[in-house]
């Protein structure tokens, strides 16, 4: 096996929308890095993830990226395709595609001794790192929940949905009730023969604009949590009405608890009968499926908008630190007992990907070069300073950023915190690990 020796370099893993912008913030801050990504284009989900008929749902003023503007024309809602265009754009003008190794798929990312990282391809080469930086995305691991019986029609995820060949003039049950859940149901409820959606809970359900604005890029003054909510609340019932309208579950959730539903479309193909709303599925018995309140339709096609779970396959399980959605880092990336390692993405803000992956991308420059001046791990430091773990993947997107640019201003006492830590501690080392090789659930899919 070859090994290359690249100690002063850091690995950035994925070249989606994440780790574009993470490589454009070393390259400025002159961090010496690679990075690599397992398919053969820039742009991640929207270049491999996503269906044609796609449109962003939050909006573009808050889905670009603050210094990189997306073209003049571009609807408030751009296409799949525009986002993908948009993307190699950026990678093109920030000269951050010729850096690429495409092609290149991350299996193992092991600590080693001298606090440095092992890293191992696909092609069975390794090489050793100072630190990597992990930007694989959360929308790629499928989630599929678990049914009594044999479904013996056609199934796929919603990941492997690409048009409405795939349901056109079929009997189609799409499970879910999510974003891609409603999406998909929209487009079947216009081509299938039949379109049945189960919902098994209530979900807030937002629509895309309020008074011809985005609703993701409104402005709203600070105010408090419970104000929100219930102005929230007001709007929802003036804009969209009762779920009972729709024959759909009351949500028990609080408005933020859960990612929300941006669509109308779906409510309206209920209206005109051609979306019937289901109950959570009880078993399946071959083409047929059994609903909890014991009605049974003939289907010929299911759609699993089950959603993703979030995961490091390549990563030790110990470093693997994932609860349902959200990961136990400090300073949203980095662990207390490891230093060089930055699990960057993972987060589902409201708002759009852009507006903050920028500023924290920037931050996570000055981590990295914090973390250059001081041994303890900087995750230790933020730990000790009484930063809390997160308890959720979902964040308000002004709330990260007034962090952020908090965070960038108290550098200085960061590095004195940490020159403090280091001289109490006598002596920080990662511990290294093996990877442990852990079964992939047959769903699971690496790029
Ligand atoms: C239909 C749809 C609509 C969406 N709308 C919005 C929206 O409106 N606003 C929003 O903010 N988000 C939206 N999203 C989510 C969107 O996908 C993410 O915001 C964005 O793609 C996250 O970027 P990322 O770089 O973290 O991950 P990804 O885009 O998933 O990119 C990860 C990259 O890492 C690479 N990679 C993974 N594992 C490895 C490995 N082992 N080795 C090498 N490379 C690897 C992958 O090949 C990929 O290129 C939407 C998603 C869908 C499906």
């Amino acid at each position: 096996m070859k090994s290359d020796n690249l100690e002063k370099h850091h690995l950035i893993i994925g070249a989606g929308p994440v780790g574009l912008a993470v490589a454009k913030s070393f390259k400025e801050a002159r961090i010496p890095y690679h990075q690599v990504d397992a398919d053969d284009d820039v742009g991640g989900n929207w270049y491999h993830g996503t269906y044609k008929s796609a449109h962003i749902l939050s909006a573009r003023k808050v889905m670009e990226y603050p210094d990189f503007k997306m073209p003049e024309d571009y609807p408030d809602f751009p296409s799949s395709g525009q986002m993908l265009a948009y993307y190699q754009s950026y990678a093109s003008h920030f000269n951050l595609t010729e850096s690429i190794q495409f092609n290149t798929k991350v299996i193992h990312v092991n600590p080693i001794n001298e606090d440095l990282w092992e890293v191992t391809f696909a092609n069975n080469t390794t090489r050793v790192y100072k630190g990597v930086i992990v930007c694989n995305g959360h929308h790629w691991s499928k989630n599929y929940p678990d049914y009594e019986g044999e479904f013996t029609g056609d199934s796929f995820h919603s990941k492997e949905y690409k048009s409405t060949d795939q349901l056109k003039d079929k009997r189609v049950l799409v499970i879910g009730a999510g974003n891609s859940a409603f999406d998909i149901a929209s487009e079947s409820a216009r081509v299938s023969s039949k379109n049945f959606l189960s919902v098994r809970r209530g979900i807030w359900i937002f629509p895309k604009t309020f008074m011809g604005k985005p609703l993701a890029s409104l402005q709203v003054p600070p105010i408090p949590d419970w104000l929100r909510e219930g102005l929230i609340k007001i709007m929802l019932k003036l804009t969209i009405g009762s779920h009972k309208e729709y024959g759909l579950p009351k949500p028990e959730s609080k408005v933020f608890d859960r990612h929300p539903t941006v669509n109308t479309e779906t409510l309206m193909h209920v209206k005109h009968g051609r979306t019937i709303i289901k109950g959570a599925v009880k078993r399946f018995l071959g083409t047929q499926v059994e609903f909890e309140d014991g009605s049974i339709e003939d289907v010929d096609t299911i759609v699993y908008a089950t959603g993703f779970k979030t995961d490091f396959p390549f990563l030790p399980k110990e470093l693997c630190r994932v609860e349902k959605a959200h990961v136990k880092v400090y300073g949203f990336s980095m662990y207390d007992t490891y230093k060089g390692l930055y699990l960057v993405g993972w987060m589902q803000p409201r708002g759009g990907v852009g507006s903050l992956i920028t500023p924290y991308a920037n931050l996570l420059a000055s981590f990295v070069k914090l973390q250059d001046k001081v041994n303890c791990p900087v995750g230790m430091i933020l730990k000790e300073r009484g930063e809390p773990l997160p308890t959720s993947h979902l964040f308000g997107g002004a709330q990260v950023i007034k962090w952020i640019e908090k965070t960038e201003k108290i550098m200085d006492k960061l590095e004195k915190e940490g020159l403090k830590l280091d001289s109490n501690l006598n002596g920080f080392t990662n511990k290294p690990l093996e990877y442990t090789s852990r079964p992939l659930q047959k769903e699971m899919q690496v790029y």
